[in-house]
């Protein structure tokens, strides 16, 4: 199949400071791909390449085959097919939601503008604010805001930059319910920016993480928890128990649990159990989470995290 967006021999820089590259990049027709990486690793960078808000300085991004010219030659920033819903919103607050929210959609009658402001407004759980000045709602409010308003122009491509940052849990739950019954609706591929990998698990068909502008790993969800390839990687799925390999295996019974990276051998939580050990640790701590309660074991190589059973 035909990549929707293709990514090729990318570099852009900011100064000496910062450098992105990509080789070879793609997203295919229905993809959710989830971009993960610590802060300032180029993440809002490269999206706004890809959605064409900025030229890269080297390299060529093609939409259905066909190169994306230069951002100086266009009228206004971005491509028809590719929305992308920045992380600032790019909303003006003394604007009402509806001229907001139609700021980029051209109606040809009052009529129809009131129908589809209504329409994107009730998907997105924002009914009766049309006339609310946008800098009167809440952050998860604008969010919500930003994504009608890309949602209305219809892009082939949804790029979200950390659509979920500055959310409760509530809400966060909320709008990514809302996202992917849109996306399992609508069949459009997506790019979604997350700071936290554990927001893509559920969501993406695969993942590409970036370090200090470059990509260090990409693969599905299982491949990349299952087999991390680095240690900076396994980290991104949250704690993690680190020990010296000689440490390790004087501590635990084999198969030892995990990868040894560099002399180190890492492991989730979850994979550890009270029978890992070769000899009975104590516990000074039990944290009930709900669903399981992890074990806190103080070793003479420091504390390690695991289930109690
Ligand atoms: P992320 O979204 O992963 O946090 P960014 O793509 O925003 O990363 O930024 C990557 C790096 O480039 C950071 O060090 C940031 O400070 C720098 N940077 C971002 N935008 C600019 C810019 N317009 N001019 C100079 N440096 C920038
Ligand atoms: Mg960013």
């Amino acid at each position: 199949m035909r990549p929707l967006l293709e990514v090729q021999d990318l570099v852009h820089a900011y100064g000496e400071r910062f450098v992105l590259t990509a080789g070879h990049w793609t997203l295919h027709p229905g993809q959710v791909v989830a971009l993960v990486g610590p802060s300032g690793s180029g993440k809002s960078t490269f999206l706004k390449i890809l959605g064409a808000h900025l030229t890269p300085e080297q390299g060529e991004v093609r939409f259905r085959s066909r190169l994306i010219p230069p951002q100086a030659d266009a009228l206004l920033p971005g491509h028809p097919g590719i929305g992308l819903v920045r992380q600032d919103f790019g909303q003006m607050p003394f604007r009402k939601v509806r001229e907001n929210l139609l700021h980029f959609v051209h109606t040809d009658s009052d009529a129809q503008e009131a129908r589809w402001t209504a329409q994107w407004l009730r998907s997105v759980g924002l009914t009766g604010m049309e006339d609310v000045p946008t800098g009167q709602l809440s952050g998860g409010q604008v969010q919500r805001l930003a994504l009608a308003q890309t949602w209305a122009s219809k892009p082939q491509v949804l790029l979200l930059d950390e659509p979920f940052s500055h959310l409760d849990p509530d809400t966060k739950r909320g709008l990514l319910d809302d996202l992917r019954a849109w996306q399992v609706h609508s069949k459009r591929a997506v790019v979604v920016v997350v700071h936290d990998i554990r927001d893509a698990l559920e969501w993406a068909d695969r993942i590409d993480v970036l370090m200090d502008g470059s990509m260090v790993a990409s693969g599905t969800p299982q491949a990349l928890y299952r087999t991390p390839p680095t240690r900076s990687v396994a980290r991104l799925f949250g704690r993690l128990n680190e020990l010296p390999e000689a440490a390790a295996q004087a501590l635990l019974r084999a198969p030892l649990p995990g990868w040894n990276f560099d002399g180190t051998r890492c492991f989730y939580p979850e994979q550890l159990r009270p029978a890992c050990f070769r000899e009975p640790q104590t516990v000074v701590r039990s944290d009930f989470q709900g669903d399981r309660t992890w074990s806190v074991w103080d070793t003479p190589h420091g504390l390690l995290y695991g289930l109690e059973e």
